[in-house]
């Protein structure tokens, strides 16, 4: 699934291209579930003679902020992805909804697995958004204080609380682990136990794994592409995760894999342990 680094990517490299443009009529919507709210009839006559003033990404979340005070929230889940394409691209049976720019230019949401989203949402529509996610990990307000804040009094066991979309926002599967194996923080240790030093090196390694998979261009696993069709490179890079039975880079013992909270979790056993 796409996290972060691969939404930010994804949301930049369909914004430069669309931003300014205005928004013909949706051509193609064969999927209405993908459509969260409102109904699939009001979400395709709203978003007729739109214009795409600007983009930016909350959580996993891509947005695109329209006129008359509308919001195009898109979330690309398990498989989606959303590329722009001239006039004369077929579109295959895989794209659910097809946006046709008054330029003749159209954006496709190709989703394989169909657990792709959209909301077309007003001022109150987008604050709620908002409030229902947490701190952003790569904004100044996320400070290790911050950090040490919310792990403050959770029981839980680290991983899934950074998988909390409402404590941290963005952060997924892949970066849970890569963070954690360069903390060497092992995953199930409880997060109210981390020692300041722990947090320190926690808020660090969260925003270095995000960073580096920016620079990398996001991770592509199997379906991930930015919005010109491109794959990421950072896959490359993993330390931990998807390298079960490989050598740990930094000591040598092997990577496992185990689960914990029903996601798979890759560790080194000798890097980050249970004290
Ligand atoms: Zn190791």
């Amino acid at each position: 699934m796409p996290e972060l680094p691969e939404v930010q990517h994804a949301a930049d490299s369909l914004g430069v291209q669309i931003v300014g443009a205005r928004i013909a009529c949706v051509e193609r919507l064969d999927w209405p579930r993908m459509v969260e709210t409102p109904s699939p009839d009001e979400f395709i006559r709203l978003l007729a003679g739109r214009r795409v003033h600007g983009w930016g990404r909350r959580a996993k979340w891509i947005l695109l902020d329209l006129d008359s005070g509308w919001t195009l929230a898109l979330h690309l889940r398990m498989s989606g992805s959303l590329t722009v394409h001239p006039a004369d691209a077929e579109p295959d049976k895989h794209t659910h909804l097809v946006i046709r720019l008054e330029d003749g230019r159209r954006i496709f949401f190709h989703d394989t697995r169909k657990f792709g989203r959209a909301r077309l949402l007003d001022a109150a529509g987008l604050a709620a958004l908002d409030a229902a996610h947490g701190d952003e990990p790569l904004s100044e307000a996320f400070t290790i204080e911050r950090l040490a804040n919310l792990l403050r009094n959770r029981k839980r066991a680290i991983k899934p609380l950074l998988l909390d979309q409402s404590v941290i926002a963005g952060i997924g599967n892949i970066y849970a682990d890569e963070a954690l194996w360069r903390a060497r923080i092992h995953p199930l240790r409880p997060a109210a136990d981390l020692n300041a030093d722990e947090v320190a090196a926690l808020h660090e390694s969260i925003r270095m794994v995000l960073q580096q998979a920016l620079a990398n261009g996001g991770s592509t696993l199997r379906d991930y592409r930015n919005s010109y069709g491109a794959r990421g490179t950072n896959q490359d890079h993993f330390n931990a995760y998807d390298r079960e039975g490989q050598p740990c880079s930094r000591c040598g013992a092997t990577i496992v894999k185990t689960v914990v909270a029903q996601r798979g979790t890759h560790y080194c056993p000798e890097c980050q342990t249970i004290p």
